[in-house]
């Protein structure tokens, strides 16, 4: 059997590789070619019955009489454009003949708002073969694409018989859905555990079709988070992902692209931060219990235990309407309670409520609540009985990191089952002066409810060192020992006790002298952390009185609080890219606006140095496709991408403009190689000024991230006030080496001679120009480069929150004169190794001569 396809578009053909996008370029939904098209209308490539063809327009599969499917997907993640720029001319049922209109699209709406225009013609169904494909190069809609051979085989095809009430003229079939299957090989370093598992779900719930994933024997929704970490899926595992509906072809292609996703995400990000551990404990002394250090710290205090309220549930129910209704109420006040919760919480607690908000909606625990419920049971016994079931399926895995998750759920139900009851979970839990806390587990939300002041410290029988709570008290700085084993339960309420968790060893029965000399160690370690704050909260100035500005680097509204506590004396570089980073859709200007007011709040009147989006590169944003790239970090990145998205860029200074007090906003601009991107951000600036009918001149800052900038930094003054040098990006462009790249990462050094002579280039400049410079690349916060960068003329610095007290102590301890010195012999070394070498030299020098 033959099949000709014509082409559905004018443009120009290319083979599939040519696709900016793994999934049809790797022929994961089948094989044919590409065009990219120079019109917008979109013709049936033969005789055929509409299959799928989403709301969003976007895409449309047309199945042959003789049950072939052709997929046409017009550009590449044009699903995110929500049918903006198409306009359908046929739905699903409908038959057509080839060389009917489908779809129109505007080429240019589509143009900007999609990754590429790239539209791969592929056949989905498989047991056929493709030949005569049209050579690569122009075509015009109605030529022959190319022929299909041969009869596509059973398992594609439909396997959905249900009635969509059009009656399939020439087949005698239904409109029906197919189902496509892909066997995917999972490379993610974890496995699909909690955060893939969440990547997936997000994207499954958005379409019209059945998704499952399976594995080991087991078959999980994709909807479901639960479901999918009961997989067990480890890395190496083959997962087999089956999809059934009006979209399955486009969902096979999301659940790819969610994993590339999670993939993408995992080279990106660190692995993930657990608190500092210390797997091999020292053997455990006399009247020593050894555990496993969860968070940092030493504390004495006395055993306490906090009671946890079994909730009881009634097992029949009172009507299954009634007992739907209570589930639902409860769940929504649930909701209500996390989401506010989370509003007000810290970064740690935010993140963690926001899993708990998912497993709250999470389909295969509803699901399994449901049959509970429709079995007469009641709203609280069917909840708990879904969750000990997903509890139960997570602690039969051979997985530390998924079984962990269990104290999440627990955590959910125990919210879930009160909320029922008519009772809120206590958001404070009493406790004496120096507790130390006993307990087998803790749920985070526990943990939140205790009060910090009276908690000096954890000790849990059982716990893992990456569960949620164990975060948590990482970031409360609680000193924290885990599985610590049965032998806790043994100590007598109110018994002091020694917490050395840096150590991993609780002591059990301390001598009074070893509480003696364990107090005072804990009284001289405060003293000196609220010393050194204290010290933090002063204008910062070296030993010569030269005044040093040290400000805070910034990536979400709730670090500025902390920022301000450590002693930042503002926010040298506000990260606006990751405010939203994991959003689908671009942030309003109202709410970018409210999120730049809180860190302005939360800074009470000290300056703000929001950076314009630097997206691109590294630093790749969901809702701003930008074209797939032979290399990226060279490619639309910085200043770049927002010129060329020039209304995302004016919703962003409209309101970064809205930031009051006024004038407290400078903004910098992020990755400029020269004065005209500067130039049209001014010219923006103005427009806007005028819209607002705002006066005053704007503050505006340019990075030096790359040698461009740094050798031109005159002219580039000439239009800026100050600059700030990015040396992430600036070490990455100058010694030619990946900032990621994990086997080059010794060698990517920002004291590398080449870097420090641009920094000393641009301090220059600066110097000449009587405008101040300053550096917000990580280099600021190594303590070997301090000395150097003050001396060669950078007169403030810009690190994470919680190197600032230690980094204005060092600056309190130096002279600019010696920090001269150094610098100058330093740009005649030949290497970071030999600058290292030097400062250390010179610290000791430094050392002996005082
Ligand atoms: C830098 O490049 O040094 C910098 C501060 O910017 P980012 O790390 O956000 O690219
Ligand atoms: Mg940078």
């Amino acid at each position: 059997m033959l099949l000709k396809l014509i082409a559905p578009l004018d443009g120009w053909c290319a083979a599939l590789d040519e696709v900016p996008d793994g999934v049809f370029a790797g022929r994961m939904l089948g094989d044919g070619l590409a065009i990219d098209p120079t019109s917008g209308i979109v013709l049936a490539p033969c005789d055929g019955e509409i299959i799928t063809l989403p709301d969003s327009g976007h895409a449309v599969t047309l199945r042959s009489p003789q049950g072939i499917d052709v997929l046409i997907h017009i550009g590449i993640d044009t699903v995110q454009l929500e049918g903006r720029g198409f306009s359908v001319k046929v739905k699903p049922g409908d038959r057509v003949e080839s060389g009917a209109e489908l779809i129109r699209f505007d080429l240019d709406t589509v143009a900007r708002g999609a990754k590429s225009l790239v539209t791969p013609v592929v056949v989905t169904s498989e047991g056929v073969t493709l030949q005569n494909r049209h050579a690569a190069g122009l075509v015009k809609a109605g030529d022959l694409l190319f022929e299909v051979l041969g009869m596509p085989s059973m398992s594609q095809r439909p396997t959905d018989t249900s009635d969509t009430g059009n009656e399939a003229a020439g087949t005698g079939t239904k409109a029906v859905a197919g189902e496509l299957e892909r066997v995917l090989v999972i490379s993610l370093r974890q496995g699909l555990h909690a955060r893939p598992a969440a990547l997936l779900a997000r994207r499954a719930k958005g379409l019209e079709a059945q998704v499952t994933l399976a594995a080991h024997g087991r078959t999980a929704d994709a909807r479901s988070i639960v479901a999918i970490m009961a997989l067990g899926v480890r890395r190496g595992d083959e997962v087999t992902l089956r999809a059934h509906g009006n979209e399955a072809a486009q969902a096979v292609a999301e659940m790819i692209a969610g994993i590339e996703e999670a993939q993408r995400m995992e080279s990106a990000h660190a692995p993930a931060p657990a608190p500092e551990m210390r797997r091999v404990r020292s053997a455990p002394r006399d009247g020593e219990l050894p555990g496993t250090c969860a968070a940092p710290g030493f504390a004495v205090g006395r055993a306490t235990r906090i009671e946890r309220r079994e909730i009881e549930t009634a097992e029949q129910g009172s009507g299954v309407g009634h007992e739907q209704d209570e589930l639902n109420r409860a769940r929504s006040n649930v909701r209500i309670r996390l989401e506010r919760v989370r509003r007000s919480g810290d970064a740690a607690r935010q993140d963690i409520i926001a899993a708990h908000l998912e497993f709250l909606d999470d389909p295969t625990l509803n699901e399994a609540a449901q049959q509970h419920l429709a079995a007469g049971k009641s709203a609280g016994y069917a909840w708990r009985h879904a969750t000990r079931a997903s509890i139960a399926a997570l602690e039969a895995l051979d997985d530390s990191r998924l079984r962990e998750r269990a104290d999440d759920l627990l955590d959910v139900e125990a919210h879930l089952l009160l909320a029922l009851a008519g009772e809120a979970r206590p958001m404070h839990l009493p406790l004496p002066e120096s507790a130390v806390l006993l307990a087998d587990d803790l749920l985070p939300s526990e943990l939140t409810a205790l009060d910090r002041r009276r908690l000096a410290a954890i000790a849990l029988s059982g716990g893992g060192p990456t569960s949620h709570v164990a975060i948590l008290a990482a970031a409360m700085e609680i000193p924290m020992l885990i599985a610590v084993g049965p032998a806790l339960r043994d100590i007598p309420d109110g018994r002091m006790l020694i917490v050395d968790a840096d150590k991993g060893t609780l002591h059990i029965a301390p001598s009074a002298e070893m509480l003696a000399k364990a107090n005072s160690l804990v009284e001289q370690r405060a003293a000196q952390s609220a010393a050194l704050r204290l010290a933090a909260t002063r204008e910062c100035r070296s030993l010569d009185g030269a005044r040093i500005e040290v400000f805070a680097n910034l990536g979400r509204v709730t670090d500025a609080v902390a920022a301000v506590a450590n002693g930042a004396e503002g926010c040298g570089l506000l990260r606006t890219e990751f405010l939203f980073i994991d959003r689908e859709t671009a942030p309003s200007e109202d709410e970018q606006a409210e999120s730049y007011q809180s860190i302005a709040n939360a800074l009470a009147g000290r300056p703000l140095i929001l950076r314009m989006m630097d997206v691109g590169g590294d630093k790749p944003l969901r809702y701003m496709p930008l074209p797939q790239e032979e290399n990226p970090a060279l490619g639309l990145r910085g200043v770049r991408t927002a010129l060329l998205h020039s209304d995302l860029m004016r919703s962003q200074l409209r309101a970064a403009l809205r930031i009051r007090p006024a004038g407290v906003m400078r903004l910098l601009i992020p990755m400029v190689t020269d004065v005209s991107e500067i130039l049209a951000v001014r010219r923006a600036i103005d427009e806007i000024k005028g819209e607002l009918k705002l006066e005053g001149r704007i503050a505006l800052g340019a990075m030096i991230e790359t040698p461009a900038a740094a050798l031109t930094a005159a002219a580039l003054l000439r239009e800026v006030d100050f600059l700030s040098i990015g040396s992430n990006d600036l070490t990455q462009y100058t010694l030619a080496m990946d900032r990621g790249h994990a086997q080059l990462a010794r060698r990517t050094d920002a004291l590398h001679p080449a870097v420090l002579q641009l920094i000393a280039a641009a301090a220059n400049a600066a110097k000449a120009a009587g405008k101040l410079v300053a550096v917000c690349g990580g280099v600021a916060a190594d303590s070997t480069a301090v000395p150097i960068l003050l001396g060669l003329g950078v007169s403030e610095l810009s690190v994470v929150p919680a190197v600032i007290p230690a980094l204005k102590r060092q600056i309190g301890g130096l002279r600019i004169d010696d920090c001269r010195e150094l610098a100058k012999r330093c740009l005649l070394l030949s290497s970071a190794a030999e600058v290292r070498d030097l400062v250390e030299q010179t610290i000791a020098n430094l050392g002996e001569a005082s």
